[in-house]
């Protein structure tokens, strides 16, 4: 049997699973997005600290020395310094004063001018670059605190070269100004003081070029262009090393950039910081979406496997059980053709049973008429015997009439009408015998039927000295069997038992025993005769087997019985005794008065 599978539809899973991946790509954009906008506000939030902490330093820084100059113009020392510029001991006096205020305060250098401008004496008088003698009428402080006002300049040392915030303030005696005092304070440490970390500082002042940076190539640099005025002052005050600040050159897009502006001073701060610092954890969560996204796939794509799997194990089964019904439908449709096959068989069989059964029949019809044929010949030899007794007892009613004995010949008449009786029926029975019709078996009793066969035999048996040894129940022994047919066989095994007897001396003797059976009655016959002759046990039963005269046997006896017995369903057994004799065992169904009478089994 073969049975064709429909193919389980293949469908390409992993090209779905990647058409899937790109539909949902896109989903990383936002995630992107928010962690940029997550992180960026991180960082601004940082740096603003960090530049609001910055700021304040440098204020401090700067608003610590802004009042200075003012206060120190009122020390003594000073004011005599100015007073008397001419004596050495009181600009001796100041020079040592001031630097030990230098020390005090931290500032970088202070240092006091006449109303000229020049440098009378100075924190660093002793050092190789002593401001001592030298004039800064010049520089703007100098020229805004002559105005009266608070001096304040951004520039480098002139001869130190260090970057610096100068504080400068008129030294007065009334309305009168007697000199300035300037505090430089040093501003190279407040950059220093921004370490080395990722993020940029960047501090511009009112030309928006770069003095404080942690980054040294940005330092002097242009952040914005600049005017003529403007260039024109820096030409002036030099507060660069160079006149021509470069412009500075910034990508903005690579920083994140903050910034205060400090009003007072008009400087800007500004705190860089590389946007790089955020890709790398903004990539990191971008990651971190794709592989839960990925997984999500793979868990998709796990889940859509085992439902695949699920649906071809359900298409296996269901192929499995259509497999099986199929099966079952095809044996089903063998066992129904071998079924009718059977069927058919058996009407057959019964068919050519029926032929057997007539043909059998025939052949007993045919072997009977042939039986018949033959017996027609011995029908004289079955009447023989009642005749030979009809005639004795009519010659017997003859001698009782000579003597007046006329019942005891009444008598003999009687048993010679008997006799003729039987012998019709005997003459019936062989017609019925040749013909189809059979008798249904009567119920009969065996000892009477055995009794009568006796009586036939009588004067014969008692003039040979024949000794008769029975041995039956008292009680009837009841036998399916035809009275006539009965009386008939018993006779005839008799006689022949008497003509065996004829050949031997004295004692001369005839055994009768009978036995109740499970189903039947057993009748024995037994004389101590020469027995059957070899060729006489294979052929006794053969119709025309005889060992006998002419005159003496037709070879008909045991042929007649033997059919008779078998038509009755019973059964004649011929064998010799131990001790010698024949040894004849009859068998007839038993037919108890209590028992049912089976008729159908014998009436076709
Ligand atoms: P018939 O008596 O006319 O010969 P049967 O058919 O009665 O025919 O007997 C056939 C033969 O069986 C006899 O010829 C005889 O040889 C043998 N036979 C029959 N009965 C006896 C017996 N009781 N003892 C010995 N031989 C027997």
């Amino acid at each position: 049997m073969t049975v064709t599978h429909d193919p389980i539809p293949r469908r390409p899973r992993w090209r779905n699973l990647a058409l899937l991946a790109l539909l949902l790509a896109p989903l990383l954009w936002p995630v992107q997005r928010l962690a940029e906008r997550y992180y960026v506000n991180e960082l601004t939030e940082q740096n603003r600290q960090t530049l609001d902490l910055y700021v304040a330093n440098l204020l401090g820084t700067l608003r610590r020395y802004e009042v200075m100059p003012g206060i120190l113009g009122e020390l003594p020392v000073v004011r005599n310094a100015l007073y008397q510029a001419d004596d050495p001991d009181a600009l001796d006096q100041a020079n040592r004063r001031l630097n030990e205020l230098r020390r005090e305060t931290g500032a970088d250098v202070i240092y006091l001018m006449d109303i000229e401008g020049n440098a009378l004496a100075s924190s660093n008088w002793a050092e190789h670059d002593s401001f001592v003698g030298r004039n800064f009428s010049f520089r703007p402080y100098f020229i805004e605190a002559m105005e009266g006002k608070l001096g304040r300049f951004f520039g480098l040392g002139n001869t130190s070269g260090k970057r610096g915030y100068y504080f400068g303030s008129a030294v007065r005696d009334g309305e009168r100004n007697l000199g300035v005092l300037v505090v430089k304070v040093d501003l190279d440490h407040t950059e220093r003081l921004w370490g080395n970390t990722p993020e940029q500082l960047l501090v511009t002042d009112n030309f928006g070029v770069v003095i404080l940076t942690s980054q040294a190539e940005w330092r002097f640099r242009a952040s914005r262009a600049l005017d003529f005025d403007e260039r024109e002052q820096i030409a002036f005050n030099r507060p660069y090393p160079t006149l021509e600040p470069r412009d500075l050159t910034l990508d903005i897009n690579r920083w994140l950039i903050q910034s205060h502006e400090l009003r007072e001073i008009d400087w800007t701060v500004r705190i860089l910081a590389p946007l790089a610092m955020v890709e790398r954890p903004v990539r990191t969560a971008v990651a971190i979406g794709g592989a839960t996204l990925l997984a999500l796939l793979l868990w998709l794509g796990l889940l859509m496997q085992r439902r695949r799997h699920f649906i071809e194990r359900l298409n296996l089964d269901a192929q499995a059980r259509q497999q099986l019904e199929q099966r079952v439908q095809e044996r089903t449709r063998d066992l129904e053709s071998l079924n009718s096959r059977l069927k058919k068989e058996v009407l057959e069989r019964e068919h050519t049973q029926q032929e057997l059964v007539r043909a059998q029949d025939e052949l007993l019809q045919t072997g009977k008429l042939s039986a018949l044929g033959t017996m027609s010949a011995s029908i004289s030899h079955e009447l023989n015997q009642p005749l030979a007794a009809i005639r004795s007892y009519a010659d017997n009613a003859g001698v009782l009439l000579d003597h007046q004995r006329n019942d005891e010949a009444r008598d003999n008449l009687q048993r010679i009408s008997e006799l003729t009786a039987r012998m019709a029926s005997i003459i019936a029975h062989l017609r019925a015998f040749a013909r189809r019709d059979r008798y249904a078996p009567e119920r009969v009793a065996l000892q009477p039927a055995l009794d009568d066969a006796l009586a036939l035999l009588a004067k014969r048996r008692q003039s040979m000295g024949v000794e008769l040894i029975r041995d039956l129940p008292e009680a009837t022994l009841w036998v399916q069997a035809g009275e006539t047919r009965l009386r008939q066989i018993l006779a005839n095994l008799l006689a022949n038992a008497l003509d065996a007897l004829g050949e031997r001396p004295l004692p001369r003797r005839i055994w009768l025993s009978a036995e109740r059976l499970e189903n039947g009655v057993r009748l024995i016959l037994r004389d101590n005769g020469p027995g059957f002759s070899a060729e006489a046990l294979a052929r006794a039963r053969e119709p025309f087997f005889t060992t006998k005269t002419s005159a003496q046997g037709l070879g008909l006896g045991l042929a007649i019985c033997d059919t008779l017995v078998r038509a009755l369903d019973g059964e004649l057994n011929i064998d010799n005794h131990a001790e010698g004799g024949a040894l004849l065992t009859l068998f007839l169904r038993s037919a108890e008065p209590a028992t049912a009478f089976p008729t159908e089994d014998y009436l076709q």
